[in-house]
């Protein structure tokens, strides 16, 4: 028995919907966020709770199928349901209603699920052994049953067709011609627009309609409705642009603005030229040097001749659509290319396998359009998982903080030598500059030498600065609350907590970061890691997080929630390191060093790594 199905577009409109069973959370939201805005497309199948949700792409049309089930009660039909589903939608509904048309009514397919449904599960009834115990299957209520019969619907339309296992006589299969018809039609009508700027086109062009939420000053938010009716789902997290969207300005406005406000970030006078990120940058064109992507002077570049894998695709040119034994060679190409620039390996496969899900099915059109829809896919995949989903703006964070009792509280933690403290100095240079009053906390009471380093960085950093330390040897948790309590007495703005550089398998160490945090509460905690990790970055996060909840006894432990990825300056275009930590953690990269001194620390620039990563 299944809870739920719906169908939603990728840009976030919820197309049809039905329950069975009233859903407790959001998981399909809950899957959009942790499958679709990180690439992780190749999935087909995630449990969120007691639910597992089972989804099937249709990527010419931008089209997602997903049911709900209990996790516990796996019925036998769902992969077939989704496929029946997928294929009649494609077939009839596209063609019927356009799709685009805001008002579009799919009420009528409801009577079709019913069928589809009948048919998924005599199907999976008659292919189970005699013996075997299937899962119950619940019983339909008999208003969303329709009786007719499979054969009289193909008698009717004409247009079911044998599906590709033998024996299978009254199988409703994809009738590829008129699929690729409505498909046409469907993409002609849409015209040159992105689907993830359809919802807000849609929803702008009817204000007020059921299908579509309003479009006032506030944000929208979609509230999944349930039952037969064509619906939607929470647009903030369906969103693909990168900015949420408001009825001031168009979604690429948008987008702009909020990689403006978030990636370029807060511009304080003196640290233009500091953290001035560069100018976004086309990087349709390909080919070009990319030594003008500049992190100050010391940018990453690329010493490798373009080419190669782009030429494959031409070959494909003329092909009616693309299949997965097309795409596999240039994707296996692609992924070598992310692994020599320092991507994880594992990650790169899954990133690899995300985009030759939103490919497969997809119609090449020409020699040009081949290698622009391949590029443009590896860079809307790398740019989703590199896009931050939150805030990165620390000043916004310490603003809202200030005279509410408490200072704004970042903990810095990793392993030994990568920089931990020289971000921390380079941080504290960075609030410095902003006009914050900052405490630094000496917490590594281990390594002989940490208290006068960080007294040495105290005295060059100057005039708004105050250590507290309680040399070595004593408990780094007590010694940060005592900290704490005494920048609030003095009205400290800031406290930046160093702690002991710890590998990930340490257990002593690693409990005692727990317990610092956990005791502390800190609003960030900062992991530093260096640039020039690969696979070992994820290895390092997965078990720094794994670690910091197993020993913190909250049912909601602190995990690491930004990154500081160092020693930039020393890599060259192998920038793979920032996918796989942000694609590990899901959490942002606040800060990039690119260098010894206190002012080389930047912003991260996402399109220009993403070049950088695409490079080949
Ligand atoms: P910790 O043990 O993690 O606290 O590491 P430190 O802060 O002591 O730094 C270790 C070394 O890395 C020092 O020599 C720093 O100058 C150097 N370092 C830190 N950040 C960067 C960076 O962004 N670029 C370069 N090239 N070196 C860095």
């Amino acid at each position: 028995m299944i809870d739920q199905f719906c169908i939603f577009e990728r840009g976030g409109t919820v197309l049809w919907c039905r329950t069975y069973e009233a859903i407790k959370g959001d998981p399909v939201a809950v899957l959009v966020r942790s499958v679709l805005l990180e690439d992780r497309l190749s999935q087909t199948e995630m449990s969120i709770e007691n639910y597992t949700l089972q989804w099937t792409l249709e990527n010419q049309l931008g089209l997602i199928f997903v049911v709900i089930f209990q996790r516990q009660l796996p019925p036998a039909y769902t992969g077939d349901l989704l496929d029946l589903v997928r294929d009649h939608f494609v077939r009839n509904e596209v063609a019927r209603t356009g799709l685009i048309n805001a008002t579009a009514d799919f009420d009528q397919f409801s009577s079709s699920f019913d069928r589809l449904l009948n048919i998924a599960e005599r199907r999976a009834a008659d292919s189970a052994p005699k013996q075997s115990r299937t899962a119950p299957t619940r019983p339909m209520k008999k208003e969303n049953r329709n009786q007719i019969s499979f054969e009289k619907e193909k008698k009717k339309t004409g247009h079911i067709v044998q599906k590709s296992s033998a024996g299978d006589a009254d199988t409703a299969t994809a009738d590829d011609d008129i699929i690729n018809r409505n498909r046409e039609a469907f993409l002609r009508a849409r015209g040159s627009k992105k689907v993830g700027s359809n919802i807000s086109s849609r929803a702008r062009s009817k204000p007020g309609t059921s299908d579509v939420s309003t479009t006032s000053a506030v944000p929208r938010k979609k509230i999944m409705r349930t039952g037969n009716k064509a619906t939607r789902i929470d647009e903030a997290a369906l969103d693909f642009s990168v900015g949420k969207l408001t009825d001031e300005a168009d979604a690429d406005g948008q987008a702009q603005k909020f990689r403006e406000q978030y990636l370029d970030g807060e511009r304080n006078k003196a640290f233009d030229e500091i953290l001035d990120s560069d100018e976004e940058e086309n990087i349709e064109g390909g080919g070009e040097d990319i030594d003008d992507d500049n992190y100050g002077s010391k940018s990453f570049k690329s010493s490798q001749p373009s080419g190669g894998l782009f030429s494959y695709f031409k070959g494909l040119a003329g092909l009616r659509s693309l299949t997965r034994a097309d795409l596999k060679p240039v994707m296996d190409k692609f992924r070598d290319e992310l692994v020599a620039k320092n991507v994880a390996k594992d990650i790169a496969d899954k990133l690899m396998e995300s985009v030759m899900a939103s490919l497969e099915g997809k119609t090449m059109e020409s020699m040009t359009s081949v290698s622009t829809m391949v590029r443009k896919a590896l860079e809307d995949a790398l740019t989703r998982v590199l896009t931050p989903r939150q805030s990165t703006d620390i000043l916004a964070e310490i603003a809202a903080k200030k005279g509410k009792g408490r200072p704004y509280i970042i903990t810095f933690c990793g392993v030994n030598g990568v920089g931990k403290s020289t971000s921390l100095a380079k941080t504290c240079f960075y609030l410095l500059n902003h006009g914050h009053k900052v405490m630094i906390a000496a917490c590594d009471t281990f390594r002989a030498g940490a208290v006068e380093q960080l007294r040495t960085h105290v005295k060059c950093l100057g005039r708004g600065v105050e250590l507290f330390d309680r040399g070595y040897g004593k408990d780094a948790a007590a010694v940060a609350a005592d900290a704490i309590r005494r920048a609030k007495e003095l009205q400290y703005d800031v406290v930046l907590v160093d702690t002991a550089g710890r590998m990930q398998d340490n257990e002593p160490l690693m409990r005692a970061l727990s317990k610092l945090v956990e005791v502390n509460r800190p609003d960030r905690l900062f992991f530093v890691g260096e640039a020039l990790v690969g696979n070992d970055a994820v290895d390092q996060l997965t078990k720094f997080n794994a670690a910091l909840t197993d020993h913190q006894s909250s049912a909601r432990p602190r995990l690491i929630d930004g990154i500081v990825l160092t020693k930039f300056d020393t890599i060259d275009d192998k920038v793979g390191a920032a996918v796989s930590m942000v694609y590990t953690t899901g959490q942002p990269i606040i800060f990039i060093g690119i260098g010894q001194t206190y002012m080389d620390l930047r912003k991260l620039n996402t399109k220009s790594l993403v070049k950088a990563l695409l490079k080949l």
